[in-house]
């Protein structure tokens, strides 16, 4: 592809250079290339590449929609996801506590589906339609540096694997580069996240028992019976199944097993689980994920702004890494607008910067309760008055001061009914209440880590931040109590 010469003051080689062509990347350079602008994407991997992340969620229609992709989707054959599903270690096989995902309508949605997609297949898609729309796209070139002027973003240092390198100068910079957040390392703002500390493993499976047709398609999670673990089970094309677990970092670790043993003895600690994986066979290698949870101090500044996981990264429980990455790049394409057309930059880069954060908070927070106690989540899916809310929380776009306030309604009621099970010592919501032989953690209320159970003092007390609660209650211990026992873990 051939690029403008090199640059003067007033000349660039695009309006805006994107790094990075996964979706976010993929969805910013289609919309600022539908409106006639200049995008260059440059992604250093050359596509299809493996990706982790392949169920989406309901709110991912509207911006694939509006970038023209849904009907790509579809045609693709991807296979259709109505509704999410999970249940306990110990559930009778196929029962599933149901979450229809499309029971409440979206507004400007067009189908009760979202989908199960193979991420290497559905990121080339988007790549491509990004360039099929206009966006100039370079593959296998990776960028090394962003390039500062007076503090001003003006461009990117770009190399080609035989060594090829030469400095890109665009208005606007937007990193878009995923977990290796590329800017964001560069200006010392990525903060690795103390309340998660998840590990994961998943491969893809062939024969494992195929769900009945009224779940098939569903994103179906196995609770494991173990604090901060679970298990996916994700339907892809061609009779293949996305099968995956995540646990506390820490529980690997102390497990001393390899990836295949820990998977199954995970595996195992489920019976419906058990049953699905009976005669599965690994297709392709295991691959593992760890360490994934960060925030940022600030998305966007003068000439600059970060999109998808460039941005945050929150725990994938909930499936909400795509439906960031696309909203964030649906804003930013609105702010870098708005910004030339009032000359407003900072005001309207603020404005972006606020309203992601006040989003992926919500999620945050949603996914903190849950990890908090499991089993809430299941009573609130079965509740009249909340299971709306929880609907509403699950399709996705927490963008709009409604839908957070919808959100924060629903957490607040999660935290007090957390609060109570927590101090009531008779609970059966109580973790591990139902079987104290075998699970011998729970969740610190503190720091969301782990906590284990010590025989000889009758208490628990958490790995991270040294917290301790009594084991026939579950009240942890005032924070006097909790600085002694700090000194007495290290
Ligand atoms: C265990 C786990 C499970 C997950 N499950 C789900 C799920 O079920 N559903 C869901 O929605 N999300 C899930 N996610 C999250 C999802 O994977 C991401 O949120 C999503 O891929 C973000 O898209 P992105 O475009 O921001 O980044 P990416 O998809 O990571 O794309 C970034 C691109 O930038 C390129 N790049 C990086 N550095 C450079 C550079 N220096 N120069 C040029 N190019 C560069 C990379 O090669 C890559 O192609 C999961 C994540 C994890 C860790």
């Amino acid at each position: 592809m051939e690029l403008a010469g090199s640059a003067g003051a007033e000349q660039f080689d695009a309006d805006v250079i994107i790094i990075g062509g996964g979706p976010a990347g993929s969805t910013l350079g289609t919309l600022l290339a539908q409106n006639g602008r200049k995008a260059l994407i440059i992604e250093k991997d050359i596509h299809p590449r493996d990706h982790v992340g392949e169920s989406l969620v309901p709110s991912t229609n509207l911006v694939f929609n509006r970038i023209g992709f849904l009907d790509k989707l579809n045609d693709a054959g991807f296979i259709p996801k109505p509704g999410t599903g999970w249940n306990g270690p110990r559930s009778p096989i196929w029962k599933f506590v149901e979450i229809p995902l499309f029971e409440i309508p979206i507004e400007g949605n067009t189908q009760n589906w979202t989908f199960h997609v193979e991420r290497d297949a559905m990121d080339t898609m988007l790549l491509r339609h990004a360039h099929d729309n206009g966006a100039r796209v370079l593959q296998g070139v990776k960028v090394t540096d962003v390039l500062f002027e007076g503090g001003r973003a003006v461009g990117v240092r770009a190399q080609v694997a035989d060594g090829w390198e030469r400095e890109l100068r665009s208005k606007i910079v937007v990193d878009a580069s995923g977990r290796r957040c590329m800017l964001a390392t560069r200006l010392g703002m990525k903060r690795k996240d103390r309340n998660f500390n998840q590990f994961c493993i998943y491969s893809w499976f062939r024969n494992v028992k195929r769900p009945p047709d009224r779940h098939y398609g569903w994103g179906l999670f196995y609770f494991l019976g173990m604090n901060q673990a679970w298990g996916w089970q994700f339907s892809l094309r061609g009779g293949k199944e996305s099968v995956g677990i995540v646990v506390d970092k820490e529980d690997f670790q102390k497990s001393g097993q390899d990836e295949d043993n820990f998977f199954s003895s995970l595996v195992k600690r489920s019976r419906q689980f058990t049953h699905v994986m009976q005669d599965a066979e690994r297709i392709r290698p295991y691959w593992v994920e760890g360490d994934y949870s960060y925030k940022i101090d600030r998305y966007a500044g003068p000439g600059w702004l970060m999109v998808g996981d460039a941005l945050r990264f929150v725990d994938p429980i909930f499936s909400s890494g795509v439906d960031v990455a696309l909203f964030s790049a649906l804003y930013a394409y609105e702010a870098i607008e708005e910004s030339w057309r009032t000359g407003n930059e900072e005001g309207v880069f603020d404005a972006f910067h606020d309203r992601i954060n006040l989003g992926v908070d919500s999620w945050y927070d949603t996914i903190s309760l849950f990890y908090k106690l499991q089993n809430l989540l299941t009573r609130y899916a079965v509740d009249r008055k909340w299971r709306p809310y929880l609907i509403r929380a699950l399709q996705g776009a927490p963008y709009n001061k409604e839908r957070v306030e919808s959100n924060r309604k629903l957490q607040e009621a999660m935290q007090a009914s957390f609060d109570r099970v927590m101090t009531d010592p008779e609970s059966l919501l109580r973790p591990w209440a139902m079987d104290p032989e075998k699970d011998r953690t729970l969740t610190c209320p503190t720091c969301l880590g782990v906590a284990d159970y010590w025989e000889d003092e009758q208490a628990f007390v958490c790995r991270r931040c040294g917290a301790r609660t009594e084991a026939k209650g579950a009240r942890f211990l005032s924070d006097e109590r909790n600085a002694a026992s700090r000194a007495a873990v290290r």
